[in-house]
């Protein structure tokens, strides 16, 4: 697709197709998934263009043309196609697509398909007793055995008003609740640094996958016996390219955090993710700076994974001083939003 793309916008032929232009810009094309999207002057010679730099055959069965009655060509452009199929409207991945104002009428099939598809996915997800629930009384499936289904007729649904299922004897229950029973006490002491108040989703997962092992550094990848050739780390090219090494001791990272959260300059050994993020806390700062340096730290880890996938595969590189400033500037946005 990327191959037909360049095709499409080549424009170093004498004879290259005609796009839909407005002022400096000119949309040819538009792609999503394995579909493509041409838009393109209407006449004979931009189809034939097409047809010649993509190889691309229509298929006539398949085909219908949509072309408004403002447009005189219509009939030269469908005898020229062999399409005879011509409409007003078409439906395109479900949609209607049509050359006026869509009714309401029109998006009726789509509906009803979506509603279809919410109510097989209400009843594979509601919980049996959801579903064992109806018009407040139960509603028990027949397979059932009798001793099984006495004992859940003995259980009142409500009473006076007043529900009897309860989560936890709490009427009013949340799914803070549900959560706060099953996973408040977490397995790992870093899970409120990470994911801390005024996280950000885009920089804390990226710390969070890191934590994990999920970056695809050239060490991680060994372990799933996936060899690369290079192996030094892309930011100062000197060592094996690991997780501790790239974000930590690295030299290039460990200048930009220090340049991002000067408290680090005190650290005689480099930390990893789990110390840095424990040194963050300990510090002796009102929570509010606690967690704008756990934002920096989070965005400067993201920025360094980002700079790191740059230079390795596209071989473009900027200095710390340039990334610090790009990382700044990022978190004064997010901080005065
Ligand atoms: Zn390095």
């Amino acid at each position: 697709m990327d191959a037909l793309s360049c095709l499409i916008d080549d424009s170093s032929q004498q004879d290259c197709f005609e796009g839909l232009k407005l002022e400096n810009f000119q949309l040819t094309h538009l792609t999503y998934a394995d579909d493509l999207l041409v838009f393109g002057k209407a006449n004979i010679k931009n189809l034939e263009l097409f047809s010649n730099l993509a190889g691309l055959h229509l298929n006539l069965h398949k085909s219908t043309l949509l072309i408004s009655s403002l447009a005189n060509i219509s009939p030269s452009i469908s005898q020229a196609l062999h399409i005879h199929n011509c409409s007003t409207k078409i439906s395109y991945l479900g949609i209607p697509i049509s050359l006026g104002r869509s009714k309401i009428s029109d998006f009726s099939p789509l509906i009803e398909k979506v509603t279809n598809l919410l109510s097989d996915w209400k009843a594979k997800l509601l919980s049996f007793a959801g579903n064992w629930i109806s018009d407040g009384s139960w509603s028990l499936p027949p397979p059932l055995s009798h001793s099984i289904k006495d004992t859940i007729y003995a259980i009142l649904i409500a009473h006076n008003c007043h529900y009897h299922i309860t989560w936890d004897n709490n009427e009013n229950a949340y799914f803070k609740d549900f959560y706060n029973e099953h996973f408040s006490d977490s397995d790992v002491d870093w899970f409120q640094l990470i994911w801390h108040n005024k996280y950000s989703i885009r920089y804390s997962s990226c710390t969070w996958i890191a934590i994990n092992g999920g970056l695809k550094t050239v060490e991680a990848l060994r372990y799933r016996n996936i060899f690369i050739e290079d192996t030094s780390c892309p930011l100062c090219l000197g060592f094996l390219e690991n997780c501790s090494h790239l974000l930590f001791e690295c030299d290039y990272s460990f200048q930009l955090i220090t340049m991002l959260i000067p408290h680090f300059k005190n650290f005689y050994l480099r930390p990893n993710i789990a110390q840095a993020l424990h040194f963050i806390d300990g510090l002796n700062i009102n929570r509010e700076t606690k967690n704008a340096n756990l934002l920096i730290l989070h965005a400067a880890i993201y920025f360094i994974w980002n700079e790191r996938n740059t230079k390795k595969f596209k071989g473009n590189d900027v200095c710390v001083t340039t990334l610090y400033k790009k990382i700044s500037r990022a978190i004064y946005l997010k901080l005065n939003k």
